[in-house]
């Protein structure tokens, strides 16, 4: 059988499926390269900001350092202890300004003075300016404090007068073991906050406290990181460090998750920067502790850029991943239709030679039975030609059996006139001799009219025996009827049969050939007499009357004889078919009746006669019913 190649179900099923898986995984190779862009971004940008961070430190440090000596240098100077000594001494004051002024613009720091041991500034490089610290007392601040307690302070702050930010150093000035005055340099960090300014990255430096002391977003200098504990608040009060600056607010950052290790923050509020306004999302926060002082260095980097690569990672992975898959699933498409193709080819080849096989087989056994067919038709073939040959071999026998027959009837005929002529022809004799001529003359006549009969007795016969196609001629019931009957009044006398005939006085003519009607006739009133052998009333009826089929007329021979079985009812009229004793009949009367029957298109049927026994029905056509014609 053929199979049809069929796409299987799963593979429909599963291409929907596919393509949401391939979506999925696209979407997921998106996310991994978005995730990986991101990781290496923050890293990077970390990496970045840890540099830059440490270069600042270093350039702040460098520079701490740098001016760390400076109030230990000028302590050296002579000029200064001995204004201590004698802090009314205008010459001495004189001394010390200028020597502290000269010593301030050699070293380029904003501001050198000379405090007493209570904190009250005895002179100062800027003695000439309108901002001049002498007179003024720094007792509150910590580095006067620290420089008391006979060490170097460091402190970043606010000038309470000149209201500039910067780094105070100072150094205790001893006497033997006391500390008899406090050197102090202050130094503008502002200018190592200068290269910062061009990095559109925010950079910061807060104190230990989160106080932003230093930035390149000038609004956020003097505000905070994150909100001040009170303790604290009230400590820088005192030290008034950064009270010229106003109150202290948070810059506002809030925290926003973290990226490579670091926190990011985001803006509460617009600000500007270095480049601009800054944008209020993430920043990362990388920071640097500065050791000598506490302080921190604070680094936001943008986390823009590496957010928009991320995002453009994330594009080019989904992107790269559904091209791999689209080819992927070319490929399987193709690869999956190569062998569908090679399967449908291979089913159709194996259907191809079942079908081929079955035809082989089919072609070999409708030839056996060919054979088969042929042999039986020779067979057949064979038979018929026996049988027609039989056939005509048993026509001519029964030919002959009526030959037969009728030649017993015709002896009989031609017996008494030849017996009658037999007695003319003597008397004539004698009346000659007697000379009784017109005597001789009427036995003359009467001879001549018995030879006449003898030739139409004879003639009859010949035409009889003759195997002649039945004439289509108008022809009279009666005289077939007289003619049968005239061959079997010996059988009838002698076996006392009633023949009674009715048939109409006009008589009307049927389509007929007289001499076949009149064998037809015959053979039906033999097979009665036959059949009423073994019965006591003997009786044939003749009747010749209106068929109900208008142009026909119908001709019954009914006897009273023993009748026939229903089962022989509907053999009677095969050929051969008999229950009479071997010899005595052939079975082809019948048959013969109904083949000159149809010849002259009558029939004849078979049926049980009103009074027992069997009726024979013949229709026969009318000849004179305007169909004289043949069909
Ligand atoms: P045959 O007379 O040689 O047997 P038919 O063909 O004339 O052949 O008749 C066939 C058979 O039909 C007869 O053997 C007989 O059994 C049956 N048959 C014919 N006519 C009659 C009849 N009038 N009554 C009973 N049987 C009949």
């Amino acid at each position: 059988m053929v199979h049809a190649v069929r796409k299987p179900f799963r593979g429909r099923l599963r291409t929907p499926l596919l393509a949401l898986l391939g979506v999925v995984l696209a979407a997921l190779a998106g996310f991994a390269a978005w995730r990986a862009e991101l990781d290496a971004g923050a890293a990077a940008l970390r990496a970045q900001a840890d540099t830059r961070l440490h270069n600042y430190a270093g350039a702040l440090s460098a520079e701490i350092g740098r001016y760390g000596y400076l109030p230990s240098l000028i302590a050296l100077d002579g000029r200064l202890r001995r204004l201590l000594e004698q802090p009314r001494d205008a010459a001495a004051v004189r001394a010390a300004n200028a020597y502290l002024q000269r010593a301030n613009r050699a070293a380029g720091s904003s501001v050198a003075y000379l405090m007493d041991a209570h904190g009250l500034t005895l002179a100062s490089s800027n003695w000439d300016t309108p901002i001049s610290f002498v007179g003024a007392n720094f007792a509150f601040r910590p580095y006067f404090r620290e420089a008391l307690r006979g060490q170097p302070g460091r402190f970043y702050g606010i000038g309470t007068i000149s209201r500039d930010s910067g780094l105070y150093f100072s150094q205790p000035l001893r006497d033997g073991a006391r500390v008899i005055g406090v050197v102090v340099a202050k130094i503008d960090l502002d200018r190592v906050a200068v290269p910062w300014q061009g990095w559109r990255d925010p950079v910061l430096v807060t104190d230990r406290n989160g106080v932003v002391l230093l930035s390149s977003v000038p609004a956020w200098r003097f505000e905070l990181l994150a909100p001040l504990p009170e303790k604290v608040r009230q400590h820088l009060a005192q030290t008034q460090q950064y009270t010229v600056a106003g109150p202290l607010r948070p810059i506002g950052l809030l925290p926003a998750g973290s990226a490579a290790g670091a926190p990011l923050w985001r803006l509460a509020h617009p600000a500007s920067g270095s480049s601009g306004p800054l944008p209020r999302h993430a920043f990362m926060a990388n920071s640097l502790a500065v050791p000598a002082l506490g302080w921190r260095l604070l680094s936001l980097s943008d986390m823009r850029p590496v957010r928009e690569a991320a995002r453009r990672s994330a594009l080019a992975g989904f992107a790269i991943a559904g091209l791999l898959e689209s080819l992927a699933l070319v490929l399987v498409l193709r690869r999956r239709a190569q062998a569908e193709r090679a399967a449908g080819r291979e089913a159709l080849e194996r259907a191809y030679g079942e079908l081929e096989q079955r035809v082989d087989a089919r072609t070999s056994a409708l030839t056996q039975a060919n054979a088969a067919l042929q042999r039986e038709v020779d067979e057949r073939e064979r038979a018929e030609a026996a049988l027609r040959q039989t056939m005509d071999e048993l026509a001519q026998a029964a030919k002959m059996a009526a030959l037969g027959q009728m030649a017993a009837g015709v002896a009989h005929e031609l017996n008494q006139p030849l017996a009658a002529l037999h007695t003319l022809s003597d008397n004539a004799v004698v009346l000659l001799d007697k000379q009784r001529l017109p005597e001789v003359r009427g036995n003359l006549d009467a001879i001549s009219g018995l030879v006449r009969r003898m030739a139409r007795i004879t003639g009859d016969l010949k035409s009889f025996a003759r195997k002649a196609p039945a004439a289509w001629q108008p022809c009279w019931v009666s005289k077939a009827l007289d003619g049968a009957l005239s061959l079997l009044q010996r059988r009838f006398a002698h076996e006392g049969i009633e023949l009674q005939r009715h048939i109409p006085v006009d008589e009307p003519r049927v389509m007929c050939d007289e001499l076949r009607l009149q064998q037809v006739l015959l053979n039906l009133l033999v097979n009665a007499a036959d059949a009423m052998q073994g019965v006591e009333r003997r009786r044939i009826d003749v009747s010749l009357d209106v068929d109900a089929t208008p142009g026909f007329v119908r001709l019954r021979v009914a006897d009273s004889g023993e009748g026939i079985t229903p089962a022989a009812r509907e053999r009677l009229f095969e050929p051969f078919f008999t229950t009479k004793a071997q010899g005595t009949g052939l079975g082809l009367g019948l048959s013969i009746a109904q083949r000159i029957l149809r010849e002259v298109g009558a029939s004849i049927d078979a049926q049980p006669a009103p009074g027992g026994g069997t009726e024979f029905v013949l229709r026969l056509r009318l000849a004179d019913h305007g169909v004289d014609e043949h069909e």
